[in-house]
């Protein structure tokens, strides 16, 4: 699948990863995991750390799939609602997956901390705009759902938001719990930590196309006609599932995103927060550690590539408006983009653990606008699992 096209920031920024092998041979290990983004790269840190052999495989080059494509926002507040998600799965689980959220984005905190990773990570302020009197009423009570649970928010009126960050707009939800990233330097950071410290290996240019269960053992098979056999895998293919993975779990959408030339300090606005709207499709809004602006949003419900593609333009200048619209006076001036595709469960929340249909395996698929929190979350539980310890999972597939 043509995951993305344009000009992803991150991979212009950072380059391509220094060193990379092909697999030629047939090898063992034991735990396999398919695919090298930051969901693979996640799962082998915590599998590394528990002293667990791990081998990772990329039909791409080193984690070039939608890892390199993220705008990379971190935020405890899903694309669903709270009020809405307690609708599709009851208060408690809706509630435990805003928490676990939260407390994703401090574990990656820790993480990069303790492996040292330089990954620009930044704890941000986030401002959850009312784009209209809907999104009004929408934030008003989903504030006082959240406040009933204890999530971290704050209910900004119209002259709270324009004095505080002269934004002209009806009201907004704050906090200061969310973060930004550069996920391609935090993936990269996280697997040649392990290659140096856990004998971690990693095979760019091979596909797995084939999965078999043997009896004391799973193979899975290259293709270029090489096995790997291992005690278990662990499915990480991003949005591209569906060759691994028998039943469809997600819809698959195209998204379309901007970074600007670098402004001057007095271009920001206040905290340098970032933003996103009520409106469906919204704008998303985040900025850089080399002084720019990134913007996305403006989704389309398919994920043919070349609509795709020949939308980008088009796109780039509707995202471009509305921000404009936001901050009229900006002196913002695009300089590279590109779009991408992402999946979106009915639900928004990932799909996590063993699949009846796939034994000796388990999936980590975070789709959804928070793709990079549930990566978090879906490697820890994996971690957990695999050790057999009891794991409460309310992102399994037969929920
Ligand atoms: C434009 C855009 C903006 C986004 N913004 C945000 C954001 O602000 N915040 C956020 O949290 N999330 C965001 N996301 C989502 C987030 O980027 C993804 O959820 C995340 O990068 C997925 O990581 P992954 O490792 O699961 O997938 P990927 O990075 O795609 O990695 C999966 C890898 O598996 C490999 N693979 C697949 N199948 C096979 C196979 N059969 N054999 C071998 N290898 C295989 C692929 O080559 C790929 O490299 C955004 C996504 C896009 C596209």
């Amino acid at each position: 699948m043509n995951l993305k096209s344009g000009l992803p920031f991150w991979l212009i920024k950072n380059g391509l990863a220094s060193e990379y092998k092909t697999l030629d041979e047939n090898i063992e290990t034991e735990v396999l995991i398919i695919g090298s983004g930051i969901t693979g790269a996640l799962v082998a840190h915590f599998l590394c750390e528990e002293g667990v052999k791990c081998l990772i495989v990329d039909k791409r080059m080193e984690s070039t799939g939608s890892t390199t494509a993220s705008s990379a926002q971190l935020q405890y507040e899903i694309d669903v609602f709270l009020f809405d998600l307690i609708e599709k799965v009851g208060e408690e689980n809706a509630v435990k997956a805003y928490e676990l959220c939260l407390e994703s984005i401090s574990t990656l905190q820790k993480i990069i901390k303790k492996l040292k990773i330089e990954a620009d990570f930044e704890i941000k302020s986030s401002l959850y705009l009312a784009s209209d009197a809907k999104g009004v009423k929408d934030l008003e009570k989903e504030y006082e759902i959240r406040k009933k649970h204890k999530l971290p928010v704050t209910f900004l009126n119209q002259k709270q938001l324009k004095s505080k960050f002269n934004i002209n707009k009806k009201a907004a939800l704050y906090n200061d719990v969310s973060a930004q990233v550069d996920t391609y330097k935090l993936c990269q950071g996280i697997l040649n930590h392990h290659k140096k410290h856990s004998g971690l290996v990693v095979y760019s240019h091979t596909d797995i196309i084939k999965i078999e269960n043997k009896k004391d053992f799973i193979e899975a098979h290259t293709e270029k006609k090489n096995t790997i056999k291992a005690k278990r895998i662990v499915a990480a293919p991003g949005f591209e599932s569906e060759n691994i993975l028998d039943e469809k779990v997600m819809q698959l959408n195209s998204t379309y995103v901007f970074v600007s030339k670098p402004l001057k300090d007095e271009d920001f606005w206040n905290e340098r927060c970032l933003i996103w709207e009520t409106a469906r499709p919204y704008i998303y809004v985040r900025t850089t550690n080399d002084n720019r602006i990134m913007v996305g949003g403006f989704d389309e419900p398919f994920q043919d590539p070349k609509r795709r593609d020949r939308l980008m333009e088009k796109k780039n200048d509707l995202i471009l408006k509305r921000f404009k619209k936001l901050f009229p006076e900006s002196k913002i001036e695009v300089d590279f983009y590109w779009c991408g595709t992402f999946g979106e469960t009915k639900d928004g929340l990932p799909f996590i653990g063993e699949h009846k249909d796939h034994p000796n395996m388990y999936f980590a698929l975070g789709y959804g606008g928070n793709g990079i929190t549930f990566s978090v979350i879906a490697a820890e539980m994996i971690k957990d699992m695999y050790l057999g310890k009891k794991t409460e999972n309310i992102f399994s597939f037969d929920r």
